[in-house]
């Protein structure tokens, strides 16, 4: 039997895999089938309190909700972008901000979780930053935020008409919180549950080496995306400070031995900001397309016109600047694609999560 801190009240079940719950239910004195179907009705039909879990007799919900916690988190405000995307403002039992997105697209909604209150980097382009680090979420909160996204997108338990992909692109150093985060992608893959498979899920880092070559050697591992935001080290170190613990070269070498776990057809992506006048110009775009030609990568990068937001130092480059850079990586056989930007009028778009309201304009708050 799987050892529990099961009769701790802190118990959070969307933070346990089925087989941690049916132990957790038979430390209650419970059969293991009933683990089974609490498992359906936290991640499957995604409830979040016991008293919805009508299948089940009202004494053992009473006794289920002594011992752990159906959910955990508090929305605190929900936003709404002009272009559809939506911010979810949430809050921990122990009040720590948790920010969440989910971006509608054409053929499959995404959603963006955060993996940390705040971040301890301090990548100086983003306004998460400015937070610190406030703790590691749990596998649990990690879970929650996803199935608070799609209730809120489709309904409560409402089976999701594509399917979804995930991003953990939203606060945080995910490979700072690596044990928690992988815990989590594989509750929701689980396919009595969530099931949202890991080769739906893409994972980005700021470039914590050592991880990148323990992500390779999972064989159920999600997708990688590698957030770059220079082409020099010297740069790089300015922009990006953990360069200064792992630079370019030993990034990249350890993207290369991340590059033998790829599977026909998979590629990952490194993500490329593009500040006006920072990292943006000709020269710049050559010196990337060196850089990783130089290591033989296989990878396409994704160019992110920045995202402005008080009190940043940084403006946006224009699209024709933006184009150009494109052109120059493809010119020299690097694939290059530009991100539309989403969700910037709710502080929603990459690098704006700081647990902050917008304008009162923007606001539609309907906490549910
Ligand atoms: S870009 Fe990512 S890693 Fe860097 S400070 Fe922001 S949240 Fe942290």
């Amino acid at each position: 039997m799987l050892r529990l801190p099961c009769m701790d009240k802190a118990v959070q079940l969307t933070g346990l895999t089925q087989p941690e719950l049916v132990s957790f239910v038979e430390t209650l004195g419970e059969p293991a089938y009933r683990g089974r179907q609490l498992f359906a009705a936290l991640q499957h039909r995604r409830l979040r309190s016991f008293e919805e879990m009508t299948d089940l007799p009202k004494e053992r919900r009473a006794r289920l909700n002594e011992a752990g916690n159906a959910s955990t988190l508090k929305i605190e405000s929900r936003y709404v972008s002009a272009d559809g995307t939506r911010r979810y403002l949430m809050k921990t039992h122990d009040n720590r901000p948790v920010e969440t997105v989910f971006i509608p697209e054409e053929r499959r909604d995404t959603i963006c979780f955060s993996s940390q209150s705040g971040c301890p980097l301090q990548c100086t382009f983003c306004l998460t930053a400015q937070l610190g680090l406030l703790r590691n979420l749990t596998a649990g909160e990690i879970v929650e935020q996803i199935i608070v996204a799609l209730n809120d997108a489709y309904g409560d338990g409402v089976k999701t008409p594509r399917g979804t992909n995930l991003v953990g692109m939203g606060a945080g150093e995910p490979f700072l919180n690596f044990d928690a985060l992988l815990k989590a992608i594989r509750i929701v893959g689980d396919p009595d549950g969530l099931h949202i498979v890991p080769n739906r899920v893409t994972v980005s880092t700021a470039g914590i080496a050592p991880r990148i070559r323990e992500l390779a050697t999972i064989a159920d591992r999600p997708h990688l995306a590698i957030s770059l935001a220079a082409p020099t080290d010297e740069l790089r170190n300015e922009l990006m400070p953990i360069n200064k613990k792992w630079p370019l070269d030993e990034l990249l070498d350890a993207c290369k031995e991340f590059e033998k776990s790829l599977k026909p057809g998979e590629r990952f992506t490194f993500e490329y900001v593009l500040l006006k006048d920072v990292n943006d110009s000709d020269e710049q775009a050559r010196q990337l397309a060196n850089l990783l030609n130089r290591h033989s990568l296989r990878a396409k990068v994704n160019l992110i016109p920045h995202n402005p937001a008080e009190p940043l130092p940084y403006q946006p480059s224009s699209e024709g600047r933006v184009e150009s850079f494109r052109e120059i990586l493809e010119s020299k056989g690097v694939h290059a694609f530009v991100r539309k930007p989403r969700g910037r009028d709710i502080l929603a778009a990459c690098g704006q999560l700081a647990a902050r309201s917008t304008s009162p304009v923007s606001i539609q708050q309907q906490p549910r």
